[in-house]
């Protein structure tokens, strides 16, 4: 996922026409100052931290400014402050605007539909999360007529423009979308979308750009840091693989009951650390490469949890068995494994032979790994 910040997300409004205050991002607290001094940035103006995370209006890292000084001041008491655990080395200076009204636009990519949808809302600048659903009005759009005149309309209905203003939104909701098609966006949200003076205004922006069509994007490369380093291997080798703050490693197949082992493991006090989705594969050697991959992470116990369909228990079993001879002695770990479905019994019976006990039941299983986590926890302090 490359979530851009806003400063970036609106240079790509500018691109498609969505209207949005003359602002400058800067580093340096001296020269906001200067930008503000020299008019590059009219004053008043807001001084906005660029961060990932949302919420910065509460949490004190939007400011105000009528003066350079005052600009300074407030660039920074920002930079290099944390922000929900990230940095602030940025901050964006924006003209201030009198906002009259602050709306709620979004395009969305809604995956139980597989389409776009267009969401609005006259509820703008609070979470849209936090607004009750009578008041978001959704419209899938077929990406074949794309955003058509009427889906438009209706978005100016729901968030009560007319004339000149439901003239502006039909401009920007074309530019959105058009943004959204073209940049491979997952989510392109604006809130508030402010009526100053007579106009709309694009105050926030968020432009999320989809992973799968990353390779069309080099221009985000140096954005998409977040990966460990076994993440980045885990991603050459095709094998979807998130490490957490846990210490749990978890091996599933299938991103549904991946998310529920770790909920059943969370459930029982347990923190995963690393998960693993084999996905669908009759391939032993992947399922090897996963787990040498998996402790390589160093978990302290680790929970197999398959269900087989075209993943097979037997083909899992193998894989494991194998990559069982290959873990170096210091990166051994603790198993539990549960499997169940397609070829359980002889999974079982070749995990059995390499002397590595199989469960069926889930909460059975969830419980006897928290357990041995326990036990590893307390091998450990008394080592240490
Ligand atoms: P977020 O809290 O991280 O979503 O940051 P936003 O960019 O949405 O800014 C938070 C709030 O600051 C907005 O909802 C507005 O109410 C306010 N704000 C931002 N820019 C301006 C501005 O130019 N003028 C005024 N009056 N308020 C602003
Ligand atoms: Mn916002």
């Amino acid at each position: 996922m490359v979530k851009l910040t806003e400063g970036r997300g609106k240079e790509l409004f500018r691109k498609y026409g969505v209207p949005v205050p003359p602002g400058r991002l800067t580093r340096s607290a001296g020269e906001a100052e200067r930008l503000t001094r020299e008019q590059e940035v009219p004053l008043p103006c807001v001084i906005k931290a660029q961060v990932l995370a949302g919420g910065r209006g509460k949490g004190g890292a939007v400011r105000f400014a009528a003066t350079p000084e005052e600009a300074k001041e407030a660039a920074a008491a920002i930079l290099g402050q944390q922000f929900q655990g990230e940095t602030v080395r940025e901050v964006l200076l924006e003209r201030r605007v009198a906002i009259e009204r602050e709306l709620y636009v979004s395009f969305a990519l809604d995956r139980s539909l597989r389409l776009p949808i267009l969401i609005a809302s006259r509820q703008g600048g609070v979470e849209i999360e936090s607004v009750a659903d009578a008041a978001i009005d959704r419209q899938a759009v077929e990406p074949l007529p794309g955003l058509v005149a009427y889906e438009r309309r209706r978005a100016a209905g729901t968030l009560g423009l007319a004339g000149p203003l439901a003239a502006d939104l039909d401009r920007l909701l074309q530019g959105l979308y058009r943004l959204f098609q073209e940049e491979d966006a997952e989510l392109v949200e604006i809130n508030p979308l402010a009526v100053v003076d007579g106009h709309l205004l694009a105050l926030d922006a968020k432009v999320i750009i989809e992973d799968d069509a990353a390779f069309r994007h080099p221009e985000y490369a140096e954005l998409r840091d977040d990966r460990t380093p076994l993440e980045e291997i885990a991603r050459e080798k095709e094998i979807a693989f998130v490490q957490l703050d846990g210490n749990i490693g978890v091996i599933a197949n299938g991103a549904g009951l991946t998310m529920a082992t770790l909920d059943v493991l969370s459930r029982f006090g347990g923190r995963p650390g690393v998960f693993l989705d084999l996905g669908g594969t009759d391939d032993p050697n992947k399922v090897t490469e996963a787990f040498l991959l998996m402790s390589r992470a160093r978990p302290s116990v680790v929970f197999l949890n398959i269900f087989g369909g075209v993943t097979r228990c037997d083909t899992v079993a193998r894989g494991l068995v194998e990559a069982l001879k290959r873990v170096p002695e210091r990166e051994r770990f603790p198993l539990v494994a549960r499997i169940r479905g397609n070829n359980e019994a002889e999974g079982r019976a070749i995990l059995q032979s390499a002397g590595v006990t199989s469960l069926s039941d889930l909460h059975d299983s969830a419980q006897a790994v928290v357990e041995a986590e326990k036990t590893a926890a307390a091998a450990g302090a008394r080592t240490a």
